[in-house]
């Protein structure tokens, strides 16, 4: 056995890094166990295939908080994002759709579709990075206690509903429609075209196993503008040697301050005495204590599986199962010998830089839906697309390239029984590959390799229940103090000196890195280490 440990952290994702970085700076003797050989969770770079670097799941980033840039010093510790400037729509017909950074060149795209849409798009923008902003209140601070009459509780409250008025009656009622309409409700209010809705609705229905015409997609559509990189909201950007390049520059971090970091480690179980958690045992028998254990894991893993039911109350292991995962993305990265030209745009230009959504209609969308609802995955599903290698020549030898593909909806539990995906998994594969060769000419050709990750892929890799890629629904009874289960959605769990600090805590997933901060500072202010 080994011990005198501050704090040991289960899982080695960027935020069981983020959160051992915190600690380690305070002074902390800190261990991080991470499951595989490489570190980063779903926020990872591999070479899978000679000379091509694949950020194999979360492939763009916004959300990551900008004070957590400075406070661990991460651009010392190679934290680099290039910001993309264009969204494309290809559509069938040959046409496309490019939103730009620039307000005036978004504008003029848009009047070809809809002059109407083209006047309001500005005004949408401008009132949801203002949303966004309001955000801000709720993901940098832990979740509120609603049931606690503690002076600090109250002050928290009060912070946030000073916030909330502060918006104003109109701002305030629009927020309100955000958290309770669908993406699509929302958006008609706004606009008329579909090829400007039907991309745009698709961020309300990203991870979450509902169409955009479901209600409560309106506040996942939020989710997606609270981004900011370099202080501009609203941006996404690529992570200089893929995703995993954030995860490495927070490891960089917490071993400068200290932190020891130990990858093929998996955890088999959290030790508990008398109630009390006070140390893991590996899969290997190796067992190692502490004052404090911390779970980057999800719910579900840190509950049922490291603690397990025999640990628990029977309520805690009821509301543990209601959680709702539900994966329904799946993803498929190519790696090409030349750059793949859409046939709506020829030629290689900034159109390409940025993200590229096959999203032509919502018709389209909800088709795709509907073969997810009925336990099939879509045969021409929604894609988003990226070309990272353009951005960031680091990825991929001189003249090829990465074709990054996100897909919904790949339910998890296929009719078939989600054990057997992978007698499904090159078919899915396929139609994604199929969908792209209908706007991308010549696209088989370019193939030198393909990596195809249904969810059941996702789980047994990442160890993502379900392969919920934000380790969890982001539906509205799953956020705030209702995360992961109400009483304990402040990190701490039900299992004294236990902790969690993934995506499955408030504020939710993504590559934020706020879950790690707010349990490290969490533990710190309780003094229990
Ligand atoms: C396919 C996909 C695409 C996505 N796209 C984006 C995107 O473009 N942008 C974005 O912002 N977000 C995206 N996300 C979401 C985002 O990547 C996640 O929300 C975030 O990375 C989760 O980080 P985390 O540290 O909370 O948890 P995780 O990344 O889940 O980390 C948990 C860690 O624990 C380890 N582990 C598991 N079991 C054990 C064990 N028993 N013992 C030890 N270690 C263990 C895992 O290997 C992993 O390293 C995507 C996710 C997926 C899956």
């Amino acid at each position: 056995m080994k011990g005198n440990y501050d704090a040991i952290v289960v899982g080695g994702g960027h935020n069981g890094l983020i959160c051992a970085a915190y600690l380690a700076k305070a002074g902390k003797k800190v261990l991080v166990l991470e499951k595989r050989y490489v570190l980063g969770g779903a926020a990872v770079s591999e070479e899978l295939y000679p000379g091509f670097t694949f950020s194999v799941a979360s492939y763009v980033v916004s959300l990551f908080r900008p004070h957590i840039i400075r406070e661990l010093e991460l651009a010392k510790h190679g934290y680099e994002v290039i910001p993309m400037d264009c969204s494309l729509s290809p559509l069938p017909n040959g046409d496309s759709l490019a939103r730009w950074g620039d307000a005036h060149k978004s504008r003029r795209e848009i009047s070809r579709f809809s002059q109407k849409d083209a006047e309001v798009y500005p005004e949408f923008s401008r009132i949801m990075t203002h949303m966004g902003k309001l955000a801000k209140e709720v993901i940098d601070h832990p979740a509120p206690d609603i049931n606690s009459l503690k002076i600090k509780e109250l002050a928290n409250l009060l912070r946030l509903g000073k916030a909330f008025k502060d918006l104003g009656p109109d701002l305030l009622h629009m927020n309100i429609k955000l958290v309770t309409m669908s993406a699509l409700d929302f958006l008609d209010q706004w606009f008329e075209s579909e090829v400007l809705k039907a991309p745009m609705s698709v961020s309300g229905i990203i991870g979450t196993f509902q169409g955009v015409r479901s209600p409560g997609t309106a506040y996942v559509l939020l989710h997606h503008y609270m981004g900011q990189l370099d202080g501009a909201f609203r941006s996404w950007g690529f992570s200089k040697g893929g995703t995993g390049g954030i995860s490495m520059a927070c490891a960089n971090a917490a071993r400068s301050y200290g932190a020891e970091i130990k990858t093929n480690a998996p955890v088999h179980k959290v030790l508990i005495k008398n109630g009390q958690a006070y140390g893991v045992v590996l899969e290997n028998g190796d067992e190692y204590t502490a004052k404090t254990i911390i779970s980057n894991l999800d719910p579900n893993q840190t509950y049922l599986n490291l603690v397990g039911e025999k640990n628990l109350d029977d309520e805690i292991v009821k509301q543990v199962k209601r959680f709702k995962f539900r994966g329904s993305s799946g993803k498929v990265n190519l790696a090409l010998d030349r750059v793949p030209e859409f046939s709506c745009r020829p030629g290689v230009g900034d159109h390409l830089r940025g993200d590229i959504a096959i999203a032509p209609s919502i018709d389209y969308l909800e088709k795709a839906f509907d073969e997810a609802k009925y336990g099939s995955f879509s045969k021409r599903p929604y894609i988003n697309a990226v070309i990272p290698s353009l951005t960031d020549p680091t990825v991929a030898p001189p003249g090829k390239h990465i074709l990054s593909c996100f897909v919904q909806y790949a339910p998890y539990n296929i009719k078939e029984g989600a054990e057997n995906w992978p007698k499904y998994r090159e078919a899915f594969g396929d139609a994604v590959v199929d969908t792209m060769a209908e706007y991308i000419p010549g696209l088989k050709d370019m193939i030198l390799y393909r990596q195809v990750l249904t969810p059941w892929d996702i789980e047994k890799q990442m160890g993502l229940t379900e392969g919920n890629i934000f380790q969890g629904e982001l539906s509205l009874e799953q956020l705030l103090f209702q995360r992961p289960i109400s009483g304990y959605a402040k990190y701490k769990t039900s299992v004294p000196s236990l902790y969690m600090c993934g995506s499955g805590t408030h504020p939710g997933g993504g590559i934020m890195g706020a879950s790690g901060e707010l349990c490290a500072k969490t533990i710190l202010q309780s003094r229990s280490i």
